[in-house]
């Protein structure tokens, strides 16, 4: 049975990768910052899981949990996310988004150069973009804490491969959503919101910059891409993204038409949740990741629908 190490297992795509790696046939060893939540709400649905306590700021501790697990696969999702918090703690976040990769790949090769390894890299480190839509070869140009760190940690994926031609990929991984997303999230905070508007738990939703785009994709579709990358023949990087940009005013647009309503008599734009510095145009072309096989298995519309109809069954049953 092949076996799977996942970190940071209980975030949104942990959960889709301890779904499809299961579905797959791995047993999974997953690691979490915090376990007893964790065994709690996902090992007693899924008897091939495993979960162990581990923080990535501690760097013996992830060299014995790779002897002992001796997974074939490595996924690495442990992260601070993007977002305004991130400028609560930059130096925590740099030592676990960016060092903690190195870490991570440190160990791989000093304790099994054959295991498989990617890392969930990000659109953030293209920042302020050279050009659209980017690519593999587009400069990147972090605006942010979260950008810059996890681009110190693609660039350590990039040397590790050279050097020690290890097999470690870097997905770089454009906005993914799913309902298991955080509510800090701007999707998600559509959805529940336009949610409870229609239920009459709230009468407006405040958001910041509505022309901002994004290329949003199923959360599921982009941990898969993962999967494939690493039972793909060589390690290389690749755009994880669907290939076509919307802007947050058109997510609210569909979201609230779903409901029967119209965005614009709900939705205010204010200065409070503009950001000062930040990506505005991310659009990925994924065109080297469909030539090894993938696609997308929801559309835009499909994606926000799902996330609607979750919110409003969620809130209605409460
Ligand atoms: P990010 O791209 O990883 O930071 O993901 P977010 O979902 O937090 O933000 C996506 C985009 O939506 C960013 O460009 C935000 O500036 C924009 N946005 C506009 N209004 C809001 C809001 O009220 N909350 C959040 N989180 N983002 C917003």
């Amino acid at each position: 049975m092949k076996k799977a190490l996942v970190i940071g297992v209980t975030g949104q795509d942990g959960r889709y990768a301890l779904n499809l790696l299961s579905k797959e046939g791995y047993r999974v060893v997953g690691t979490s910052r915090d376990s007893i939540k964790a065994i709690n709400q996902l090992c007693l649905k899924n008897p091939n899981l495993e979960i162990l306590e581990w923080d990535l700021r501690n760097e013996v501790q992830i060299r014995e949990i790779i002897q002992r697990v001796k997974p074939s696969e490595i996924y690495n999702f442990a992260a601070y996310s993007s977002g305004e918090k991130m400028y609560e703690n930059p130096v925590d976040l740099t030592v676990i988004n960016g060092l903690g990769v190195t870490k991570i790949l440190d160990a791989i090769k000093e304790i099994d150069p054959k295991i498989r390894f990617v890392q969930a890299s990000s659109s953030e480190m293209f920042g302020l973009v050279a050009s659209k839509p980017q690519n593999e070869l587009t400069p990147f140009n972090p605006r942010s804490p979260y950008g810059a760190a996890k681009l110190y940690g693609h660039n350590m994926v990039n040397v590790y491969r050279e050097r020690y031609h290890l097999f470690a990929c870097s997905a770089i991984l454009f906005n993914h959503e799913s309902p298991h997303r955080g509510i800090n999230f701007v999707t998600r905070k559509i959805t529940h919101t336009a949610a409870k508007i229609k239920l009459g738990l709230a009468d407006k939703l405040v958001l910041g910059n509505l022309e901002i785009q994004r290329d949003w994709i199923f959360a599921g579709d982009a941990v898969r891409a993962m999967w494939m990358m690493l039972q793909a023949p060589h390690a290389t990087d690749y755009i994880v993204s669907g290939g076509v940009s919307h802007s947050v005013r058109e997510f609210c647009a569909l979201a609230f038409s779903r409901l029967g309503m119209n965005y614009e008599d709900y939705v205010v734009s204010s200065p409070e949740f503009f950001r000062p510095a930040e990506s505005i145009n991310l659009e990925g072309d994924p065109s080297k990741l469909h030539a090894i096989g993938w696609s997308k298995s929801k559309s835009f519309n499909e994606l926000v629908y799902s996330m609607v109809d979750n919110d409003y069954i969620l809130l209605n049953n409460k």
